[in-house]
């Protein structure tokens, strides 16, 4: 089976070609000749993950899966969550978001956050999401040079360094995107009568 991954984030592709079990092709934006940036308006992830893939579903008509990804720190109450890309700022790149985020962190004792994918799959006119998460702690400064936006300050649950000082089949093992992935397969699956 085919499917458009709705998403100009190289690392994200990286990342779910990375995890892909047999039976799924993914094709990138860019492989399907799609040049645009798809916005991210909303105040959820459920509700951007939808537009994302509305977006390239009404585009394409093919089928076709999007997700997007927030970091929710609990004594930050949830923050950045659905803002964790413009944390910093709309035109804040990751070394600034992670800045300003230890910087907001500095006296704060409880480190614990999770990453939270939502995966949003239109199908034949039909929208079905799936969630991931991963729990984790945010230590005081960067570590590692792997992974991508807040990787080198999270480290999850049962590990003992940073997404960004693991490879992307390590990183797999914990993380949200695989959890969210996985649904998504297992959904596709029993779908097409296979288990
Ligand atoms: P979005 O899903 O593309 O909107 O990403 C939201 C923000 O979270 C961006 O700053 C990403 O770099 C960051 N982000 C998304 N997924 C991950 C991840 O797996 N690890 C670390 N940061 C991530």
């Amino acid at each position: 089976m085919k499917l458009i991954f709705a998403t100009n984030n190289q690392n994200k592709v990286a990342e779910v070609k990375a995890a892909l079990t047999y039976g799924l092709e993914i094709i990138t934006l860019k492989e399907a000749g799609i040049n645009i940036d798809i916005p991210e308006p909303h105040n959820t992830l459920e509700e951007n993950a939808r537009e994302k893939a509305n977006v390239i579903y009404n585009l394409t008509n093919q089928n076709c899966f999007s997700e997007d990804t927030g970091l929710e720190v609990v004594a930050l109450n949830g923050e950045p969550g659905v803002r964790s890309a413009r944390y910093a700022g709309d035109n804040a790149n990751n070394k600034n978001n992670i800045a300003l985020l230890l910087q907001n962190m500095q006296n704060i004792k409880e480190r614990n956050a999770q990453f939270k994918t939502v995966i949003s799959l239109m199908l034949n006119d039909v929208e079905y999401q799936f969630t991931g998460v991963c729990t984790g702690k945010i230590i005081q400064e960067e570590i590692g040079e792997m992974g991508f936006g807040y990787d080198a300050i999270f480290v999850p649950d049962g590990a003992k360094k940073t997404f960004a000082e693991m490879s992307m089949e390590e990183k797999n093992k914990y993380s949200h995107r695989k959890k969210a992935l996985a649904k998504l397969i297992d959904f596709l699956n029993k779908h097409n009568g296979k288990s």
